[in-house]
């Protein structure tokens, strides 16, 4: 609820907008700063595309410059990019034994993460996990993945020579069911660079496995590479997630929006070092920062935003104490109402109007009308709106023609009006501060 009471102030913080000369001059930043970060060029022309847009007209909060609320809003929109699933660290494993298969590039950490996932699924969701490597080109990776499993207490299937890969995928699925495992991670052979045979063997890996969730490993640091890397794999095989490693480094970040732009798949965790328990599931906002190098710009306009509400906040309820609440008031919580989708949602969050509800369910009032008591108020002059007692019947007769209403719809409203004010009178009374917790906040 308090997001909806920021709303109600919003309307009140508005300084100035954003001009196009104001968005244009820092989405030229913004740019730099993607490309640093090694987003794709046709991403960040796409994406400094859509954010002109939104930004162009937006308001910019006092005592932030307009470039620091463009890289704000900047902000917002990439973590809004980043944004995949709900909840990125759940992996859809219901029905047990679950098949996760775990693809990607050699080197790029799939054996690794295969057992930062395990550890973290048998610590936090209590699973019973089975891994198996699939890696038959070099038997230290099998090696690899026993010695992991020993150190993390989770068990690994047993090593067959001579076996091939879909011979273990099958082997591998058997273990599970009759072992009563909950989940069971294959991790896959990689190659330097895709190619054909590799994509084949991982295909036909697939095709037996028949995978809950196909997991993608790629290097957080090879930038475009990665992204390639996304794409084919996705083409190829269908990937559910993404996994960036090596983000520990010094990577911007960047492949992590060209890889959610062009595949469109979430992605699911980050790796953060070697050790077992860096693994960190996938935090957009985090990610944004990073790509941006802004953090602190962004932080800052957030506390502006914060106080200049807070402000707005109490300089309103001291008015609504002395009974002061005027036509201006009443337009903007109308107008807040039409935010909120109209009446109802409105009317549980202001006390004194619960009361009114079925009042003005009799009357009618709907959404229509809001609008048109909206036109009203915007056809008085500024005098009258701050004092509505001024409203005589020459004026009436006035504002009701400016708005294309009757004498009667500007007498409703006066009356709702005073309505309205005679329960904020009783709200200040109740004091702000009761106000606030027991009623809006
Ligand atoms: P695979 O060939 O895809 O199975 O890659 P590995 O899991 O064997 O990892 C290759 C190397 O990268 C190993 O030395 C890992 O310890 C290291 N590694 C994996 N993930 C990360 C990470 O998130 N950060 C860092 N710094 N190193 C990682
Ligand atoms: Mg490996």
């Amino acid at each position: 609820l308090s997001e909806r009471l920021s709303g109600v102030f919003d309307r009140l913080t508005k300084q100035g907008a954003l001009s196009e000369d104001d968005v244009r001059t820092a989405m030229r930043e913004v740019r730099v700063a993607l490309l640093e970060a090694d987003v794709s060029l046709p991403v960040a022309r796409d994406f400094i595309k859509a954010v002109e847009k939104k930004a162009t007209g937006a308001a910019v909060t006092k005592s932030v410059t307009p470039g620091q609320q463009v890289i704000k809003i900047v902000h917002d929109e990439l973590v809004h990019v980043l944004s995949g699933d709900e909840d990125p660290g759940r992996l859809k494993i219901d029905n047990p034994p679950a098949p996760v298969l775990m693809v990607g590039l050699q080197g790029g950490g799939k054996t690794t993460t295969t057992a930062k996932i395990a550890k973290r699924l048998k610590e936090r969701e209590g699973k019973k996990v089975l891994m198996a490597s699939l890696d038959v080109n070099r038997p230290a990776a099998m090696e690899q993945l026993a010695i992991l499993g020993t150190q993390i207490g989770v068990d690994t299937l047993p090593i067959v020579k001579g076996e091939d890969p879909v011979a273990i995928a099958k082997r591998a699925k058997t273990q599970a069911s009759l072992g009563g495992y909950d989940v069971y991670l294959l991790d896959t052979a990689g190659r330097l660079s895709i190619d054909d045979e590799l994509m084949a063997q991982v295909a036909a890996v697939r095709d037996v496995a028949n995978p809950r969730e196909t997991l993608l490993v790629v290097d957080g640091l090879t930038g475009q590479d990665a992204v390639t890397t996304a794409e084919n794999f996705d083409a190829r095989i269908g990937i559910t997630g993404v996994v960036l490693t090596r983000m520990d480094g010094d990577g911007r970040g960047g492949a992590a929006l060209s890889m959610r732009a062009i595949t469109g798949k979430p992605i699911r965790f980050v790796g953060l070092g070697e050790k077992m328990d860096a693994l960190e599931t996938f935090e957009p906002a985090r990610i944004a920062g990073r790509i941006l190098g802004m953090g602190d710009i962004v932080a800052l306009v957030e506390r502006a935003q914060e106080t200049l509400e807070a402000e707005q906040a109490e300089r309103m309820m001291k008015r609504f104490q002395k009974g002061q609440f005027n036509m201006n008031d009443l337009k903007a919580q109308l107008d807040q109402m039409m935010r909120m989708g109209g009446m109802k949602g409105m009317m549980g969050m202001m006390p004194g109007m619960a009361k009114m509800q079925k009042q003005l369910d009799d009357a009618g009032f709907d959404d229509m009308v809001i609008r048109r008591q909206i036109a009203l108020i915007n056809s008085m002059t500024k005098k009258e709106r701050a004092n509505p007692d001024l409203m005589q019947a020459s004026r009436k007769k006035r504002v009701a023609a400016g708005a294309g209403q009757e004498v009667s719809d500007i007498n409703k409203l006066l009356k709702m009006h005073r309505q309205m004010a005679d329960a904020m009178k009783k709200m200040g009374k109740m004091g702000a501060k009761g106000l606030m917790r027991g009623g809006l906040g």
